[in-house]
């Protein structure tokens, strides 16, 4: 298992200075929930972190070891893999090939097309159905499946329940129960609050690029992170 670490990065798109001098770790084992409102940076920082987005300035480090130069799909085969935002699947190809596809640049390991259909039982009749022809749970399941197939030691989950029905963002996370307990460090964007602080031992608030909160889920208010979210801690307290 993975230790991540984000040193003073910065990252820009174009003239846009998305994420400002983050730094941030991640331990081993740790379920971590990356919260924030729209165009906080998240999407872009879990890019970085899969070697999909270059820092302008900064480091990005795996167990110690400074993977910043290192490209995306290397970083695959040292045990990094993300789920993106909008899955990202190869329409056209079935479940099984979308499933293989992960295995090309990652790392040997337990994971088989077997396993992901005993992980995501709702995949099992539709292994052999074209991506397109999915509904949106059970392309968010071969998503997450196509990264585990890679053996990840660090898995970053891109907004998982984007666009689904609550029974089916139930079923991803019912899925997903198992890993997180079983040792992946996980480095998880969530809008839904309340399932992010469920499931995750820790929350990082991020704001306009910068942490503008974290700590231990168990020791968080929810309020104090909702006002974290908003940038209203100010405002909030002037109130009070
Ligand atoms: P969301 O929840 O909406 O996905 P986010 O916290 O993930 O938000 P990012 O997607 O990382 O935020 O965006 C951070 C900033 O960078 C925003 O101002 C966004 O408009 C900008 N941005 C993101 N992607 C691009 C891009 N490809 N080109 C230009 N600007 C971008």
């Amino acid at each position: 298992m993975s230790t991540i670490a984000v040193e003073n990065v910065n990252l820009h798109h174009g003239l846009l200075h998305a994420v400002r001098d983050l730094s941030l770790s991640v331990a081993s084992g740790e379920v971590v929930a990356l919260v924030g409102a729209n165009g906080a940076g998240k999407t872009t920082l879990l890019r970085a972190i899969a070697g999909a987005h270059r820092p302008t300035s900064g480091k990005i480090l795996l167990d110690g070891a400074d993977i910043t130069a290192v490209p995306g799909h290397q970083r695959v085969g040292r045990g990094i893999a993300l789920v993106p935002e909008g899955r990202r699947l190869f329409a056209q190809m079935t479940v099984e090939e979308n499933l293989l596809l992960g295995r090309m640049a990652g790392r040997p390991g337990p994971w088989t097309v077997d396993k992901v259909l005993e992980t995501f039982p709702n995949l099992v009749a539709r292994r052999t159905a074209r991506a397109a022809t999915l509904s949106g749970g059970e392309q968010q399941a071969t998503a997450i499946g196509r990264a585990l197939m890679s053996n990840p030691s660090v898995l970053l989950l891109d907004e998982v329940s984007l666009g689904l029905s609550p029974i089916a963002v139930d079923r991803v996370y019912e899925s997903l129960g198992a890993l997180m307990r079983s040792g992946t460090t996980i480095i998880l964007v969530e809008q839904d609050l309340s399932r992010a602080m469920r499931v995750a031992g820790r929350v990082i608030c991020m704001l306009e690029g910068r942490v503008a909160l974290e700590g231990p889920t168990a020791s968080l208010e929810r309020e104090r992170v909702t006002q974290a979210y908003f940038g209203l801690g100010h405002q909030a307290r002037a109130l009070a």
